[in-house]
């Protein structure tokens, strides 16, 4: 078993996050946290991509459109009406397609993150999904108010500024996804002797 400060994350900041220049921001917040930020790039992805980079399985596609579901119910929104279904895995898929095209439209930042319980630790810096939802204090609850039944009304993807993995499974594929080995680098920083 690896050291739990050997673990790694993925962090990607999205289009927004970048265009609204708060990619400095975001960064810092990682960084003072005592996170060690091991791989860092610009890109611009395309559909296949992002299309890869996320699961494509059904149960993930269901579990989209049940978080979507679960914010109408929450609203009094009527998901029916709104989106012409309430069915999670219809709906998910549409989710699904909104996001590719939000995660196309400019260039992001791709960043592996190591340190412990990296990958909880980042997803609480982040904040949960929807921006509305967020704590303050969060990335997504400081920086968005954004939330699904607004984002589904302009059939869009909701912008929440950063992509975190979730679990292992996923940190695993989506590292190895958007780095080559070569392109991580171990390094020791101050606050390894002092933390
Ligand atoms: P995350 O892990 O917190 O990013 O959330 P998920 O893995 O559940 O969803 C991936 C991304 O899809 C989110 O970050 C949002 O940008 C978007 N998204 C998730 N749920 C919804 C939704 O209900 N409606 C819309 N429009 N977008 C959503
Ligand atoms: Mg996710």
């Amino acid at each position: 078993m690896l050291h739990p400060k050997k673990e790694r994350t993925l962090l990607i900041l999205k289009p927004d996050a970048v265009k609204r220049g708060l990619a400095g921001e975001i960064v810092s917040r990682i960084e003072s946290r005592g996170l060690k930020i091991i791989a860092l790039r610009m890109f611009w992805a395309n559909k296949d991509q992002i299309d890869r980079h996320y699961p494509q399985d059904e149960k993930w596609i269901k579990r989209l459109g049940e978080k979507t579901l679960k914010n109408y119910a929450e609203y009094n929104f009527d998901a029916k009406k709104e989106l012409g279904s309430d069915d999670s895995l219809v709906v998910g898929g549409m989710v699904r397609s909104w996001l590719i095209d939000y995660l196309t439209s400019g260039p992001m930042v791709k960043m592996v993150i190591e340190g412990i319980h990296a990958i909880n630790m980042v997803r609480k810096i982040a904040g949960p999904t929807m921006p509305a939802e967020a704590d303050m204090g969060t990335i997504r609850g400081d920086f968005s108010v954004d939330d699904a039944t607004a984002a589904n009304r302009d059939k869009r993807s909701i912008r929440n500024l950063v992509h975190a993995s979730e679990t292992h499974e996923e940190a695993e594929h989506e590292i190895s996804f958007w780095f080559a080995p070569e392109e991580i680098f171990e390094y020791k920083r101050a606050e390894d002797d002092v933390m």
